[in-house]
């Protein structure tokens, strides 16, 4: 716990009229993943603006600053996204989006502006800083592959920590959801092609059917989590996309199926994929049909270390926040690629909204983001002091 606590909550108050408007000025032009060239260029220069250093981030979009501490010690990172979705708006706010069928739907904008209110709280402390925050502006979370080109671009280097958080629409403002051990799910790809024989409706017996065999595979693939998985793990495998044929009166010659794995324990996520090949390959064949399973690991579980989770929660507590106890999800976040290489907390902020993330009229309530700036740069000093 940091004696600057109680100045952080009460500076990060004084910040909160400026950091709406970012928030807002971000909201009105979202910018979809990879594509966020203003957004960075704002975020640029409200760092620069308030004496924070910029370091090299060789990608296109995004943004890595720095504030060094006057003091040696370890090197921590905090981390928000800053990428909008392809979702028509229809809060009918006074800020709301003017791109046409572009939306800060997932509230990215939020995430920013209490990052950069967490860069401004610490650089006004830098005297009094024991190491270094890193502070990240991810691009391209949305479409699940901002972070591996972040960590291509050596951004984790030196780094023993990484924190981050997603707004919680059920959560009220002033509540923080927070866990040890798997938080996200990881989130795996697959693709089925199935190989049959086409021919006539009526002629059944001269065809290999991939309509009756593709629905046969849906139908076996729902036992690989019944039957496949420990009781005590957990997995979702959903079968999202099914196509086959394109007429009432011929059978065609294939089908494919298309979805995701989702699962919290690298046990489950390993032993998927080759009990997914066996039901595919052996139903099919079970028809004399051909099947192919096309398997693409995205990314695994947010998992929380226990001592993170303890920095964040003592850091919470005393910013006198109301501290819950995170409810998993089975949604992806690319945060867990950094927690992959090091130690790190991704936790739920209280954002007290009525609709889900991606949801036309999804809203949040903008007093949390004072409290998320003053969170984090609590909860950086806190890190400093505990890895230092
Ligand atoms: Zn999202
Ligand atoms: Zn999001």
């Amino acid at each position: 716990m940091t004696t600057l606590s109680t100045s952080f909550r009460e500076e990060a108050e004084r910040l909160q009229p400026e950091l709406v408007a970012m928030r807002r000025e971000l909201h009105q032009f979202p910018e979809l993943s990879n594509e966020e060239y203003e957004t960075t260029a704002k975020i640029r220069s409200w760092l620069t603006e308030a004496g924070i250093r910029l370091l090299d981030l060789d990608l296109p979009t995004g943004v890595l600053a720095e504030v060094k501490g006057a003091h040696p010690g370890p090197t921590i990172m905090l981390r928000a996204d800053i990428d909008a979705l392809p979702v028509l708006e229809e809060t009918g706010l006074p800020f709301a989006s003017t791109v046409t069928g572009k939306m800060h739907a997932c509230g990215h904008d939020f995430h920013t502006s209490s990052m950069i209110g967490a860069a401004k709280l610490l650089q006004e402390h830098v005297h009094e800083l024991h190491g270094t925050v890193r502070i990240l502006f991810q691009p391209a979370e949305e479409q699940a592959i901002g972070a591996r080109a972040v960590i291509e671009a050596g951004a984790l280097e030196g780094v023993s920590a990484v924190f981050g958080m997603h707004n919680k629409p059920e959560l009220p403002v002033g509540t923080v959801g927070i866990r040890t051990g798997p938080l996200m799910a990881s989130v795996d790809r697959f693709e089925i092609n199935v190989a049959g024989r086409g021919g006539h409706a009526g002629i059944p017996e001269a065809a290999i059917d991939p309509v009756v065999v593709s629905s046969a595979m849906v139908t076996a693939l729902q036992t690989l989590v019944s039957r496949n998985v420990s009781p005590h793990h957990s997995a979702v495998v959903s079968v999202c996309r099914l196509e086959a044929g394109s007429s009432w009166n011929v059978i065609p010659d294939k089908g494919v199926l298309e979805g995701t794995v989702r699962t919290f324990q690298p046990e489950a996520r390993e032993s998927i994929p080759g009990h997914m090949k066996r039901v595919v390959e052996n139903v099919a064949a079970g028809y004399g049909a051909e099947a192919h399973l096309k398997w693409t690991s995205m990314l695994p579980a947010v998992n929380n270390d226990a001592r993170m989770a303890e920095i964040m929660h003592t850091a919470a507590l005393a910013q006198g926040l109301k501290v819950v106890e995170a409810v998993p999800t089975m949604g992806g976040e690319d945060f867990a690629l950094y927690q992959e290489q090091l130690p790190g907390c991704f936790i739920w902020m209280g954002t007290g909204g009525t609709e889900q993330w991606h949801h036309p009229r999804f809203t949040l309530n903008e007093d949390a983001i004072s409290i998320s700036a003053a969170l984090f740069a609590e909860a950086a000093v806190d890190a400093l002091k505990s890895i230092g």
